[in-house]
């Protein structure tokens, strides 16, 4: 006994196409039973296809009812419907619904892992089908590249791994030539053995030889229904057939399906987010940057002498002396280039000559230009221009000190140099002069020679013995300027000549002290002190007052009038960059040290064309942004409504709307990180290469602040994600979408 799987009683289905009403239904009635291989025949417009679509459930009917395995279905809404296509119905049509550019294998694996199958079990059915359809061979190529024979036979493999009780196909040989339609004619009846096959065809004669019942319509009325042979007879159903289950990583094989089987489609997609990721990146990093003014000040040197923007000085709270401790937990900061402990010395300015005259125009009225013997010096060193100030050698990071090769400094005559700008033993003579403590004319030339290299650095490092002095000097620790010497013996102080030319050297023992310097004395005074030099008022030749003594004493000596510590309560860390002086100072507060960045302290003054700008490139940025947000909608909306065929096709083997969406989702997702990846080394790379605004951005924006690079990209992808999905629902489940007949016809008619 046959038992009625699907019944139709006075179906009535009309086309509302703007204002007419076409009439593709006009209340047809019949019943089908499991095993049934039924031929719809009839004129083209007849209403084959769209009986065939009304029982596959893709377009809903107006009137009349048609019954499920007894159950009425007129009330079934959207989800209904999905829920009754996915369950019961596999759909073929005469375009071949394979997806292209997926391999053989996965368009079948693709059906399987839809009906719930996990991934071994899918592929495993998959081989099996596709040698009953004759495509084993052939599963690795890509679909499109199959011939409309293989290609049906495909879509037939499909058909027969979804487990679905009825089969239909809509005029599945329309586009096949008489052997290839014969085959798939075969096939068809074959699975009429475990299931209802209905058949849409012109060409009766085509299946004739195989089919159980011939129905013709016309003008959407039944004409005739008989019976051609009896049913097929009825296979017990394949115990393996599995019910569906876990489909939790469905959307994500969907997504990454729909990714590999479009190459090109890829490429273009990840090329669109990769690009918007830069542009995103750029622009809100130089846009973040300059919310913040301070690069429109500049730099007035009334708080310290050397506003280096890279230094930042750092006392303690209780204003002790430093000590190694504190040297090593200020130097454990990230983005320390350098410690200088005899950080006061940097106030001293020095020079020296490059085979010229050097003429000191320092101050405001260049007075006099000073003429030196020309000394011996490394030529590719522009020290003044590079390096104004006195360096001692610094410590770095984990090192103890700076020094490459040779050996540290020591003393006044010893100097390190920066590897290729200067050799060991190179000897040249340099000026230092205070500005800030004894007038510019204060020069002290040195004859030094180079014993150690550093890697890195500009200019020239001094000995610690050089930075105590000057330190010494600036703390107002020695009124007097007392210079010790090795080789002067204990209680014996020895004068240098001043004032150069004034007088010559009146060293009685020990070395003949090789500069002049001005100072202020009272040491006379308290020590028995030999001294040469000029004091008093030097009325007529500079027009102020300068005492000018120096005194040269023994290391012993020297200790007991300065004392031992020589230990700066100040020191100076030299930063990597200007942009790290916020994330290092806060460091620093929260180590508990006062730390002052001379820079930030010193800029007062607006500069109005950096203002200007400032604001230029901030409403650049925005502009620039809001043009790259808006694209990038754009663009992904357009480029992601082509994959609305794909889907469709999915969706008649029972995809879900949600399934599909979370698939769009993912690949949404895996898009923006793919991009944010390749983005974001793009824009490493040109910073690194030295695009000035990306280099400088990648210093200033802190790791969080990535995080809100890639929000906003996301946010925009997201977005673009809303129209994507309002995409599908129209076109790919117009169940869901109101107007949905209409809808169809543009979908039939494209
Ligand atoms: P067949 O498949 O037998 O050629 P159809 O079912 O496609 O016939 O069409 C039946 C009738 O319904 C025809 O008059 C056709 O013009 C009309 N029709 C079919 N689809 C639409 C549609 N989407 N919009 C408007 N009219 C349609
Ligand atoms: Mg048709």
């Amino acid at each position: 006994m046959k038992k009625k799987l699907l019944e139709l009683t006075d179906i009535k289905k009309y086309y509302a196409s703007g204002r007419s009403v076409a009439m593709g239904l006009a209340g047809v009635s019949m019943s089908f039973s499991s095993g049934e291989f039924v031929a719809v025949t009839g004129e083209s417009g007849s209403g084959k296809s769209t009986l065939a679509r009304v029982i596959a459930g893709i377009i809903k009917y107006e009137a009349g009812e048609m019954y499920f395995e007894g159950e009425r279905t007129s009330h079934l809404d959207a989800s209904g419907w999905e829920e009754y296509r996915k369950k019961n119905i596999a759909f073929i049509s005469q375009n071949y619904d394979v997806l292209p550019g997926a391999s053989v294998f996965s368009n079948v694996v693709s059906v399987l892992r839809i009906s719930g199958m996990d991934k071994e079990a899918a592929a495993k059915k998959a081989v099996d089908i596709l040698r009953k359809v004759e495509l084993y061979d052939m599963r690795r190529r890509r679909a499109a590249k199959l011939s409309s024979g293989q290609k049906q036979r495909l879509s037939i493999a499909r058909a027969l791994a979804k487990p679905a009780p009825i089969l239909i196909a809509d005029e599945p040989t329309g586009n096949l030539d008489a052997e290839n339609s014969e085959k798939i004619v075969k096939m068809l009846a074959e699975l009429a053995h475990d299931r209802l096959v209905i058949i849409v065809t012109h060409d009766y004669n085509e299946v004739e030889g195989y089919v159980t019942r011939r129905i013709t319509l016309s003008d959407g009325l039944i004409v005739s229904d008989e019976p051609v042979r009896p049913a097929y007879e009825q296979k017990p159903a394949d115990a393996s057939e599995a019910s569906p289950k876990n489909k939790r990583g469905l959307p994500f094989y969907i997504a990454g399906l729909q990714t590999r089987s479009r190459p090109v489609w890829a490429a273009v997609t990840g090329l669109v987010f990769a690009l918007t990721a830069f542009a995103v990146f750029a622009f809100l990093g130089v846009l973040i940057i300059n919310i913040d003014d301070s690069f429109t000040y500049e730099y007035n040197p009334t708080a310290f002498e050397n506003g280096d923007e890279k230094r930042i000085v750092v006392t303690t709270i209780e204003g002790r002396p430093l000590t190694d401790e504190d040297y090593e937990k200020m130097l454990s900061l990230s983005h320390i280039e350098s410690l200088d402990r005899y950080d006061s010395a940097v106030d001293v300015l020095y020079a020296y000559r490059e085979g010229r005259d050097y003429k000191i125009d320092y101050d405001s009225e260049p007075e006099d230009e000073y003429t030196f013997e020309k000394y011996k010096m490394p030529e590719s060193v522009s020290l003044y221009t590079s390096a104004p100030y006195i360096k001692t050698v610094p410590i770095i990071p984990g090192k103890a000190d700076a020094i490459a090769e040779g050996k540290k400094p020591e003393g006044f005559d010893e100097v390190a140099a920066v590897s290729g700008h200067a050799k060991i033993g190179d000897k040249f003579r340099v000026y230092l002069f205070d500005k800030k403590h004894f007038g510019y004319k204060s020069l002290l030339p040195l004859d030094v020679t180079v014993v150690g290299l550093l890697d890195e650095g500009e200019g020239l490092y001094f000995s610690d013995d050089v930075g105590v002095f000057f330190m010494d000097i600036v703390k107002g620790k020695t009124a007097e300027m007392l210079i010790y010497d090795e080789n002067v013996a204990d209680g014996t102080f020895l004068c240098s000549p001043t004032t150069a030319g004034i007088y010559n050297s009146s060293v009685e023992k020990g070395i003949d002290p090789i500069w002049s310097f001005f100072v202020y004395s009272g040491a006379s005074e308290r020590y028995p002190l030999r001294w040469a030099g000029y004091d008093g008022y030097n009325e007529g030749q500079h027009g102020y007052r300068l005492l000018s003594r120096l005194y040269i004493i023994s290391p012993n000596d020297y200790k007991q009038i300065i004392g031992n510590d020589t230990r700066d309560k100040q020191v100076s860390l030299f930063i990597e960059d200007y942009a790290y002086a916020d994330r290092v100072l806060t460091g620093l507060h929260d180590m508990g040290y006062v730390a002052t960045s001379p820079y930030k302290l010193g800029r007062t003054e607006q500069n109005e064309e950096l203002a200007a700008e400032r604001k230029q490139t901030l409403s650049t940025c925005i502009t620039a942004l809001l043009v790259v947000v808006a694209m990038q909608v754009l663009l992904l909306t357009a480029i992601f409504s082509a994959e609305r065929n794909s889907f469709r096709i999915l969706s008649d083997l029972g995809l879900s709307n949600k399934s599909a969406k979370k698939a769009l989702l993912w690949q949404l997702l895996l898009f923006t990180a793919a991009g944010q990846l390749v983005g974001g080394i793009a824009i490493f790379v040109s910073g690194t290469a030295g695009v000035e605004r990306i280099e400088n951005m990648l210093k200033y924006l802190p790791l969080p602040y990535v995080l809100i690079l890639s929000a906003v990209h996301l946010a925009a992808a997201l977005t673009a994600g809303i129209f994507i999905l309002r995409g599908i629902d129209k076109h790919v489940y117009p169940m869901a979408a109101k107007n949905r007949d209409i809808l169809i016809d543009e979908e039939t008619e494209a």
